[in-house]
This record gives C-alpha cells, sequence and structure tokens, in this order.
C-alpha cells in the first residue's frame, strides 16, 4: 500500500512538474511574440492610442482570444480590447484581468523593435552585452530567477516586458480557463488597455465596459509584489495678479514675480517631494510660469497616503496665501474643488485653487476584506510571499476601483522597467500565473451577493473635518523628523 502510495504521489508530482513546465514554456513563448510587437506610446498626444502601433498588438490579442473560445471579444476606437470567459458556477462574483498594450517611450527605440533573447539563468552575473551585466547584488530578486529562464534584449532597446509579462499572464490563465472546462471559476473579463505609460490608459474606461465587481491588475515589477494603496493627490496652483508694475525707475508697486518668491520660500524644504520617501507625504512647487508681467502662476502637489495628513498641508497653504495677501495687501481668493470664495474679478489678488486629483485606493479597498484574505490565501496556496507595498503615484489599479471595482495591481515577473537592462524570469511570471489562477478559482467559490454586501462600490472618502488635535500630532511627527515646529505655520 505504502509503495502504490509512493508511486502515486511520485505519478501525481510528475504530472506536477510536466504541466508546470508546460505553462511556463508558453509564458515565455508568448512574452517573446508579444515583445516583438512594437507599441511603444508617445508624451504629448492626447488622443488614445497615441501611436497607431498599438492597434497592431490589439487585434493580435483579440484574434488569439477569439481562437481560443473567448466571448463578445472586441477591439474598441481607442484600441482597448475587452473579452469575456464565461463562469461555469452560479452567484460568483465576476472579476477582470488586465495589461497594458503599450511600452514606455522614456528610452527611444529609434524604430527599433525589441529583440528578446531567452537565456537559461542557473544563477551568477548574467551578461546582456559587453556594456551590460546584471548581477545578483544590483538586482533584488535574480538569485530567485536562477533554473528558469530569463528574457532580456541585446542591450539596445528595452525589453517592453512591462507590461508584456503582464499580458502573457493574461493570455496564459485565459487559455487555461477556456481549455480546461473543470476549473470552476465565476465570469471573467480580459481587459487591455493602451498608453499606460503616459497615464491614459484609463481614460476611456467605464464600469460599464469593464463590467465586472472586482479586478486584478498585472503591471506590477519585482516578485511578490501587490500594490495595496496609492497617494492622495491634490494638486494646486497659486496665481498672483497686480496692478501694472509700471516703469521700474518709478514704480513702488511690487512685481507678481517677487510676491510668488516670497510665498514659495513658505514651503519647508523638509517637505519638498525630493526629501520624501516611503510612507512620507510631501507638499512642493514644481514649476511656476509668467501669464503676462502683472500675473505669475505657481504649480504644485500635495500627495500624503493619509487623508488627514492631506488636511494638515491644505490647511498650511491656506495660511501662507493668506498671509501673503495679506502683506502686499491683495484680495484672497480660493477655489476648492472648483468652489469659489471671494470676487474672482479683482486684478489685485492671489488665487489659490486647490483640486483633489484623485484618492488612497485603500480608502476603498479595506472595505472588502473577504477580497483582501483571497488575495492572502492565492499567494499562500502558491507558495509566493506577499509583499505588499505602498505606490508612492497614481495608478490604473487606484482609478479603477473609484470607478466601483476594487482592485489590486500584481507583479508580474519583469524588472528594471523601462532601460535597456530589463529582465523578465519565467518563474516569476509562472508565479504571478499560479497567483493569480488562484484568486481566480477562490473567487469561484465566494457569494457575490454576500461580498459586494461588504462595502460601497461607489463610495468616495469622506475628507475628515479638520482637527487640530489630530493635525498637531501628524505634525510633531514631521517636526521630529525634520526640525519644524508646529507653530511655523498657525
Ligand atoms: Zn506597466
Amino acid at each position: 500500500m505504502a509503495k502504490k502510495c509512493f508511486t502515486f504521489s511520485v505519478l501525481f508530482c510528475l504530472s506536477a512538474f510536466i504541466y508546470a513546465q508546460s505553462i511556463e514554456d508558453k509564458l515565455v513563448d508568448r512574452l517573446v511574440e508579444y515583445a516583438q510587437i512594437y507599441t511603444q506610446s508617445e508624451y504629448d498626444v492626447d488622443e488614445v492610442p497615441s501611436s497607431q502601433c498599438q492597434f497592431g498588438l490589439a487585434l493580435v490579442l483579440a484574434d488569439e482570444l477569439e481562437n481560443l473560445g473567448a466571448q463578445n471579444v472586441k477591439v474598441d476606437e481607442h484600441s482597448y480590447v475587452y473579452a469575456t470567459i464565461p463562469g461555469n458556477v452560479k452567484n460568483a462574483p465576476t472579476l477582470f484581468i488586465s495589461a497594458h498594450l503599450d511600452t514606455s517611450p522614456d528610452l527611444d527605440l529609434q524604430g527599433r523593435t525589441p529583440k528578446p533573447i531567452v537565456h537559461e539563468y542557473t544563477g551568477g552575473n548574467l551578461k546582456i552585452n559587453e556594456n551590460l551585466i546584471l548581477t545578483p547584488e544590483k538586482n533584488k530578486f535574480l538569485a530567485d530567477a536562477a533554473g528558469g529562464r530569463v528574457i532580456t534584449t541585446d542591450g539596445e532597446t528595452l525589453l517592453g516586458g512591462d507590461d508584456k509579462a503582464g499580458m502573457s499572464v493574461v493570455m496564459t490563465l485565459a487559455e487555461t480557463l477556456l481549455t480546461n472546462k473543470d476549473i470552476p471559476h465565476g465570469d471573467i473579463r480580459v481587459i487591455f488597455t493602451p498608453d499606460e505609460e503616459i497615464g491614459n490608459s484609463t481614460k476611456y474606461l467605464t464600469k460599464k465596459k469593464i463590467a465586472a465587481d472586482f479586478g486584478l491588475v498585472l503591471d506590477s515589477h519585482g516578485f511578490g509584489r501587490i500594490v495595496v494603496e496609492n497617494f492622495n493627490a491634490t494638486d494646486f496652483t497659486f496665481t498672483i495678479k497686480t496692478p501694472s508694475a509700471g516703469h521700474p525707475g518709478y514704480s513702488s508697486n511690487v512685481p507678481p514675480l517677487n510676491i510668488a518668491t516670497n510665498f514659495v520660500s513658505k514651503f519647508p524644504e523638509a517637505l519638498a517631494s525630493y526629501n520624501s520617501s516611503g510612507k512620507d507625504g510631501y507638499l512642493s512647487y514644481y514649476k511656476t510660469k509668467a501669464v503676462s508681467s502683472n500675473e505669475y502662476v505657481v504649480y504644485g502637489r500635495i500627495r500624503s497616503f493619509e487623508l488627514n495628513e492631506m488636511q494638515l498641508y491644505k490647511k498650511m497653504l491656506l495660511s501662507w496665501a493668506q498671509e501673503t495677501a495679506k502683506q502686499y495687501n491683495l484680495d484672497y481668493i480660493t477655489v476648492i474643488n472648483g468652489k469659489v470664495n471671494g470676487s474672482s474679478e479683482s486684478d489685485a489678488s492671489v488665487t489659490l485653487n486647490m483640486k483633489d486629483s484623485y484618492f488612497n485606493s485603500k480608502e476603498v479597498l479595506k472595505n472588502y476584506p473577504t477580497n483582501y484574505s483571497l488575495i492572502e490565501q492565492a499567494y499562500q496556496k502558491a507558495g509566493v510571499q506577499m509583499l505588499a507595498e505602498s505606490g508612492r503615484g497614481g495608478s490604473d489599479a487606484g482609478d479603477i476601483t473609484y470607478l466601483g471595482i476594487p482592485t489590486y495591481n500584481m507583479f508580474a515577473g519583469s524588472h528594471n522597467e523601462h532601460s535597456a537592462d530589463e529582465w523578465v524570469s519565467s518563474k516569476q511570471m509562472l508565479a504571478s500565473y499560479n497567483v493569480a489562477l488562484n484568486y481566480i478559482k477562490l473567487m469561484g467559490q465566494q457569494d457575490r451577493d454576500a461580498m459586494l454586501k461588504e462595502g460601497n462600490p461607489n463610495y468616495i472618502p469622506q475628507i475628515p473635518n479638520l482637527d487640530m488635535k489630530r493635525l498637531e500630532k501628524v505634525y510633531d511627527k514631521i517636526s521630529v523628523k525634520y526640525g519644524n515646529t508646529f507653530s511655523n505655520f498657525k
């Protein structure tokens, strides 16, 4: 009996091994194929897609999905690809899985198509060319890639593993689900978006078009990484209008440039973006513009993971703006999320215009604990260490979460994005595939209504009222770190 069991388990392990191997091959083959299709997006183009070549890959993917048996396959006028993999269980939530079509315009390819090279990697240094060598010392997850394949280019172009590794994972998941009908799962929506690298990928997405309850974007770097939150963001402008500056030899009017300089001098260096990292927020100006000799604009950003910290920075800005108005005897106008306070007709004024741009996805995601626990279980079952991280920017997943579809952004096995030493690990693509497949299976066992009832998908975070006590505490934390005191701005 014991012998039989042994034989059985060996056979079982062997078949699992062969199965895993073949999925890994498929992932590599797809990455090599997609990487050779040129899809660089272009900065400063408002139309989506910014480059027509993205349609080329969109059509390849749509064709492949159709051949695999996906339903409602569609490429729309902006090159978004949509498809449905019908579920085989009842009442489960619908999940969408997604990657982006474009590759980064940061590295000029001069029209060259990336030429992927597949290395059998056994560990140690990996030579891309005479000048480019990947070392485990400088590449945190390279050692983990040993025993599998590492895909690079010849070092002349980027690879575009961002996000073609994610795309390979999504397409291989689609193939698995469409060809193995015995895997229980709910409806799956497959979506590919254009122009992610230039910040336009969610421009034409709507909840109705996505048509899912929860989402997983395969577009994060590293190995095991999952982005569980992003910044809250408010952008601001500070506009100074003065009566004509007059002849410099005779006029005593202060030119708007000097007033702008005075205003920006109030910003503590310690809170600048370049002094902020990890979980710190920042309050920074980044550009000034002369509209005319009488009008000057300062542009800036407020970023933080915490809404209370956002409030503190807003309060600081408001007090500096008011102080500036007083000092130069100008009208004080505020525009907060479009709401005007003060006379906008005044031609001797300062106007602080603050607009909330996006919110931390955590504010919504935290209301869906079951969804988060499914992600944790999916990692556990795949034997992959989950690295929950905070994204120091906005994100697709964040935008989609605020469309009313709680969405996480997960690793897909690519590294050194946007550069010529970009590399993708076949083992890590496979790990991404395994986690995602587990998540799909676990989602298939849930009751849609029960999962959705946990939170409100149309929830917009209520910014807390200014609680000076709380703010003082937040500020004290900052003071300890940077040596400022709360009374500096009060
Ligand atoms: Zn990407």
